[in-house]
């Protein structure tokens, strides 16, 4: 039934337009329904022909063939039926990159997760004694043996972690924060706001700069309920600065009895410096300092899943749980198995099993061999040309703010096509590849690309080609 004929009018050609039951009742779609479920289909459908009406009643379209309409519906069901969340080739070398879901789970982590999930589990049975236990039995010892901590509470995130112990340990008093330390990171995090929601009042001390101890100590009264350290994050201030070391400022507080509470972030468990990476401050040694509670993030340098991380002091600590908002900001059984999964690495002394720690130890050296023959590859491309130059990784995640990590990079160009349109077209390959854009060329960083990946970053320039 192809129709044919401009002068016929667009009420008459919708009028021809079979109904949503007639396309499914086709021999050509007769699958679609088996393939994607009743549901699918009739959404499909009606999906094509409401575009299908709407061009023809505009005059864009004079004509429709059954097939095409019908291929259509196919490929409209299939999208209809695709994950929008899946994995993707992360090539812009950012170790902890916030929008491609920050650090990537051990295999450890995954197994002990699907383990957990797939069957019952004593999330919150004790064993031993047969009754309700808690759910923080399973990270808790851990972190204690790990680090020496006395007590660790588990929330969604670390603004949740930052703001459940403000609204804890100074609700209706005040905090005092360094000027140089009211931060904002990504997503709309900012101190300010956190420590607002939270119903403590900000007193800030010192300036941008340079904030001394006399800073604190000034600002310290009667409605004095904490101090607070915040890790400067994902930028730092070079040049003329000051701030208290940990200990002094630990002193203080102690004197006064204040608790020092310390976001630090990241969540650092380990010295970087023998991975190349210097000045990122490590949980133990704040507690160690003698901070009485630290908070970080769990997908951050730690490695494990989204969560955030409350620990230290339990003098602290167990008014923070006995908090009602502990119960609205808890994680579920997913997130303590792999976290549980995650830290258990930091215990046996594996870290490399974490793909972000083993991601920041890769040297140039190492990803040389790899991007040389991806550049290779992609130069026998008709139109493409690639190079192996120098370049910088970064960690990312708010954490190492101003140092980089050296790496090769692979710089691309295709022949009349700018740098921003291929990136474009990697994003829409399947899995979807993310580069680094340059002013005129665009880069892949392998060090963030799973080595099993870099046959699929081939393949998709194939395809392009
Ligand atoms: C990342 C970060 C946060 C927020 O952590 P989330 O886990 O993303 O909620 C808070 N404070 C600092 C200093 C950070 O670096």
């Amino acid at each position: 039934m192809e129709t044919k004929g401009t002068e016929r009018s667009a009420n008459e050609i919708l009028r021809q337009i079979p109904s949503v039951d007639e396309w499914l009742g086709r021999d050509a779609l007769r699958a679609l329904e088996a393939n994607w479920g009743h549901r699918g289909a009739v959404e499909a459908t009606r999906r094509v022909l409401e575009l299908l009406r709407a061009r023809i009643a505009c005059g864009a379209v004079k004509s429709f063939s059954l097939e095409q309409v019908e291929r259509e519906i196919v490929e409209e069901a299939k999208r209809r039926a695709k994950f929008t969340l899946g994995a993707a080739v992360n090539a812009t070398g950012v170790i902890l990159h916030t929008n491609l879901g920050r650090s990537p789970l051990a295999r450890e982590a995954i197994g002990h997760l699907v383990e957990v999930a797939t069957h019952y589990s004593n999330l919150e049975y004790d064993l031993e004694a047969g009754r309700r236990g808690r759910r923080d039995a399973h990270t808790d010892p851990l972190l204690a043996e790990l680090l020496g901590a006395e007590r660790t509470l588990v929330v969604n995130n670390n603004a949740a972690a930052v703001f459940l112990t403000l609204n804890s340990l100074a609700e209706d008093g005040e905090v005092i924060v360094s000027r140089g330390e009211l931060i904002e990171i990504g997503g709309s995090f900012r101190i300010p706001d956190i420590c607002a929601k939270s119903g403590a009042k900000l007193r800030e001390v010192g300036t941008t700069n340079r904030t001394r101890l006399p800073d604190y100590t000034g600002a310290i009264t009667e409605h004095t309920r904490a101090l607070l350290r915040v890790h400067p994050s994902n930028f730092c201030i070079v040049g003329f600065t000051e701030r208290p070391p940990l200990a002094e400022l630990v002193d203080l507080a102690h004197q006064r009895r204040l608790p020092l509470i310390e976001d630090l972030g990241s969540g650092c468990l380990l010295d970087l410096v023998p991975f190349g990476v210097a000045g990122e401050p490590v949980v133990g040694a704040s507690l160690k300092a003698g901070v009485d509670v630290v908070t970080f993030s769990g997908d951050k340098l730690l490695g494990g899943p989204q969560a955030g991380l409350i620990i230290g002091r339990a003098e602290f600590l167990d008014p923070i749980r006995r908090n009602p908002l502990f119960r609205a900001l808890r994680v579920d059984k997913l997130t303590i198995a792999a976290l549980e999964a995650t830290i258990r690495l930091y215990l046996s002394e594996e870290p490399d099993k974490i793909p972000g720690l083993r991601m920041i130890r890769l040297s140039a050296e190492q990803l040389k061999p790899r991007a040389a023959t991806l550049a290779t590859a992609i130069a026998a491309r008709p139109g493409f040309s690639a190079v192996v130059e120098d370049g910088e990784s970064v960690i990312g995640g708010g954490s190492t703010p101003g140092q980089s990590l050296q790496t090769k990079l692979v710089a691309v160009a295709r022949r009349g096509v700018s740098p921003r349109e291929l990136a474009a077209s990697l994003r829409r390959n399947s899995p979807p590849i993310v580069a680094r854009l340059d002013s005129d060329r665009l880069l892949l960083d392998l060090r963030t690309v799973f080595e099993e990946q870099d046959e699929q970053i081939v393949e998709a320039f194939k395809r392009l080609a």
